[in-house]
This record gives C-alpha cells, structure tokens and sequence, in this order.
C-alpha cells in the first residue's frame, strides 16, 4: 500500500500565533512529507506491505519502524487541533482525567512537565489501556505507545523541530500554548 499526506483540516496560518504558517510549512509539509516518503520507499520488499500503518508501527523495527512511527505519530498530533480548540474536555474523558490526576489542571501540569522533561527529541503522550485507564508518557525519537499496547489520545511533538521557528529553545512556553488550540472533541472520540 503507498501512503499519502492528508490535508490538513484548517489553513496553514488557521493555528497562528500558537503554530504559525511557517512552522506549518516546515514541520508538515517538509518534514511529515519526508517521513512519508521513506516510509512508501521502505515498505517496499519488507513484507509488511499490506498491513495497516497501526501494525507496521506494532511489528516492524529499524528505520523502516521510525519512520512508519513518525508518519504516523505527525497525523496524529497535527490532527488533534484546531483554531477552534482550547477549553477543557467534557463528557467520559473529562471524568477520567479528573479521576486519574485530581484536576484538569493537575493533568495538564503533569503533561507538560513530561514534555519538558524528556531529554532529547520525542514525544509526550496521553493514552488508555483497554481499561479505560489513563497513562501520561513520554518516548524518545520515534516512539509511540501503540506498541506498548495502549491506545494514543493525545501527544505533543518536542523535536525542537515543532518548535523552534515560533518560540526558539523555549520548549515549556510552547508546550503551554498548545492548550489554546486542543480540539477536545477530537481527543474525545479518541476514548
Ligand atoms: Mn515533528
């Protein structure tokens, strides 16, 4: 199967001043486009060719794993907002967060400080076990929480890459800004 780039749901300058039009066009259209791309090139004779992306990410390992990962993973966070986004969740997820962290507050504290305190590029993530049960990590490089079992609700990028056009090295100051622009509806569905 050849794996394409979707496009994206709101316009390139739609998530400014939290995302701007440049970092759009850097992060989505050069480096998701190229992590794609390798991935199309990759699966070739790998015999992973007619499994969905979820299970190459599962089974596969090496480069062809990190940029199945990353194709993946970008759809993923890119997908999870919008310039309607902000507020807070509602419904069964927003329970559980409370239920798990104490708050609202106290998730999105313990998010970003994930976030933060990763060294290095990766991922933070929020996602369930077939529980229901809530779980905040963290993964180097290309790691995804699929291949722990669990199932992603929500991640924020911190390869410097997501980040350094609009807020240089302030990692923290970006991950904070990410909030206004969450849809929780999006995550929601996700649950
Ligand atoms: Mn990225």
């Amino acid at each position: 199967m050849t794996y394409s780039q979707p496009d994206l749901p709101y316009a390139n300058d739609a998530l400014e001043p939290v995302i701007s039009r440049e970092t759009i066009e850097y992060h989505y259209g050069k480096h998701e486009k190229a992590y794609i791309d390798n991935l199309n090139k990759l699966i070739v004779g790998s015999g992973f060719e007619d499994m969905e992306l979820e299970d190459v990410i599962r089974e596969a390992d090496g480069a062809l794993y990190n940029n199945a990962s990353q194709a993946w993973n970008h759809i993923f966070y890119f997908f999870s907002f919008s310039p309607e986004g902000g507020g807070r969740p509602t419904g069964r997820l927003a329970k559980a967060i409370d239920e798990t962290f104490g708050s609202f507050d106290n998730f999105k504290k313990a998010f970003v400080d994930a976030g933060t305190g990763l060294f290095g590029s990766g991922w933070v993530w929020l996602s369930r076990d077939n529980d229901g049960k809530l779980f905040i990590t963290q993964g180097s490089n290309a790691a995804n929480p699929l291949t722990d079992g669990l199932t992603p609700l929500l991640t924020f990028d911190v390869w410097e890459h997501a980040y350094y056009i609009d807020y240089r090295n302030a990692r923290a100051s970006y991950l904070d800004k990410l909030w206004d622009i969450v849809d929780w509806d999006v995550v929601e569905s996700r649950y």
